[in-house]
């Protein structure tokens, strides 16, 4: 390794994706390479992005992280899935939540057995065999043993870059604070040699990520093509605003649909999240704004941050030897809470490809079609929560219900709506429970279900469906309330 070319990593760009590449780089390789990062206090963070997945777990694991501490440094809540209210129709609501629902047998998931249940008069709701979701709804939590409770965080993502580059740089990363005046190229125009900051000064690398947010700086300026998405996705403004928590945490974050677009509420320990996604054609800012604070809570924190974006993608992440991580690379709505896990997902997969001598088109080929592969699924997964609605009021949810979608997309809701299965491919993010969880949250009800379910006697199918149910709920009236568990774990006083 001492010969190793590309010694020198520059991080352009200091967010949550420019820290989180940091640490992971500065802990898996700060021995060999020189890793700086660039970021300008002037130009600031997006300073949004709080509801997370629950991969991030192994990414805080990789780098070591005590769980309680990181916790108490971001403020953090626990957060078993989302309750998305109005999104099927006006005063609908149904939870997508991070566990699975009841038991799948090898030939067919659990919807198959409890479609059958239904047929033969069994009434309980299909939440009622989540345990994640029933915990949700009671406001509680512990730690269970084998992931017993599948969970992430609800967190302070200002204060979780902070946390990241105390570790980074204790690992040996350099942070150099500087606005980037130009980014500098070979003759030929391919590749980065150095980035040059408004003070004259010249970082040269060997290995750039652009971490510069919607600005995308560097692969911008190597011509990376951005793929529009917004006809699928056409939300395109958000307004965030912080305020006052008022009652104890729900381990839960809300998306709660209006004629526009979307409202987000996350629960933290010190203070709720609040924000407004939505639509610049059918709805203005103004208005937006009027209904997000006619909507909070408790008294607001901060003045509401206004933001712009286009759902898309660039084709190339990769392009040279510059890497796109975070909102560089495209970005989709915060729906699923997917774009921290996204910049995870490349972060990891980039020190797995790390270049071994020069950088290798093989690699960057790689890269770059496994990285479409993620956004692909997300997006349809995004896609679906628009498409199978029976909303119709104005003309937002008449153009989103009646556009045309990907055929990925359909030959997914189609199956499900026929046969009731779902099938995970390529190591795809979202799996079986989420989608029939979302499809079904929908109003996408299958017309079938696996012959393997009927086969089950009347007294085998009751014993089995009420075997889960008595568990779940003798499990959950164990457990703590949520906001008591995160202050005791977290060896803090929460608002109670
Ligand atoms: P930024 O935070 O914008 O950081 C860019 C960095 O580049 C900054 O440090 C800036 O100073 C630096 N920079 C830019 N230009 C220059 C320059 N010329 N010179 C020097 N430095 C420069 N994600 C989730 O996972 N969950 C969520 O709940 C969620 N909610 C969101 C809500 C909204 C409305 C939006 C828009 C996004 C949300 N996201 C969410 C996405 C999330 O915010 C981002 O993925 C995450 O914050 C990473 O951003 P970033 O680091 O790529 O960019």
């Amino acid at each position: 390794m001492s010969g190793w070319p590309l010694r020198r990593i520059v991080i352009a760009g200091g967010g949550t994706a420019g820290w989180m590449a940091a640490a992971a780089f500065a802990k898996t390789l700060g021995r060999f390479a020189d890793i700086t990062l660039v970021e300008s206090d002037a130009i600031g963070t997006i300073g949004v992005g709080e509801s997370t997945i629950p991969p991030i777990r192994t990414f805080n694991s990789v780098l070591g992280i005590d769980e309680a501490e990181f916790m108490r440094e971001t403020q953090a809540t626990f957060k078993l899935g989302i309750e998305f209210d109005n999104w099927a129709h006006e005063g609908d609501r149904y939870f997508h939540s991070f566990g699975t629902t009841g038991k799948d047998h090898w030939s067919a998931g659990f919807q198959h057995f409890w479609l059958n249940g239904r047929e033969r008069g069994h009434e309980q709701p299909y939440d009622d065999y989540c345990i994640e979701l029933k915990t949700a709804y009671a406001g509680k939590f512990a730690h269970l043993p084998d992931n017993g409770l599948n969970y992430a965080y609800q967190l302070d993502s200002t204060l979780y870059a902070r946390f990241l580059r105390r570790l980074a740089e204790r690992e040996g990363a350099v942070r150099q604070e500087g606005k980037i005046a130009s980014v500098d190229k070979n003759n030929d125009g391919s590749r980065i040699v150095s980035l040059t900051l408004e003070s004259g000064q010249r970082i040269e690398g060997d290995l750039f990520l652009d971490c510069t947010g919607f600005r995308a700086l560097l692969v911008g300026a190597l011509g990376a093509e951005f793929e529009d998405w917004s006809h699928w996705l056409p939300c395109d403004r958000a307004i965030a605003v912080q305020t006052e928590s008022v009652g104890p945490p729900v381990p839960y974050t809300r998306a709660i649909a209006h004629d526009a677009g979307w409202r987000w509420r996350i629960p933290l320990q010190h203070r709720t999240g609040n924000g407004i996604v939505y639509c610049g054609k059918y709805l203005d800012d103004d208005a937006a704004l009027l209904r997000l604070l006619g909507s909070l809570e408790g008294p607001t924190r901060t003045n509401p941050n206004f933001l712009r974006f286009k759902a898309g993608v660039r084709t190339q992440q990769w392009v040279g030897n510059c890497v796109a991580v975070g909102l560089s690379g495209g970005f989709m709505e915060p729906l699923e809470s997917t774009s921290i896990h996204l910049i995870q997902r490349a972060v990891l997969r980039l020190i797995r490809m790390l270049p071994m001598a020069e950088v290798s088109d093989r690699d960057i080929a790689e890269f770059n079609d496994q990285h479409m592969q993620d956004m692909l699924q997300v997006r349809d997964f995004l896609i679906l929560h628009y498409k199978a609605t029976e909303r119709r009021d104005g003309p937002f949810w008449q153009y989103v219900s009646g556009m045309e979608i990907p055929e990925s997309l359909t030959q997914k809701i189609e199956l499900f709506r026929e046969t009731g299965r779902v099938f995970r491919r390529n190591e795809e993010l979202f799996q079986e429970n989420s989608w029939v969880q979302v499809m079904m949250g929908q109003g996408i009800m299958p017309r079938a279900y696996h012959p393997i379910a009927a086969k089950l006697t009347d007294e085998e199918l009751n014993r089995f469906l009420s075997g889960i149910r008595d568990g779940i709920l003798r499990t959950v009236a164990t457990l703590p309330p949520h906001g008591v568990y995160v202050a005791q774990y977290c060896g803090e006083r929460i608002p109670a």
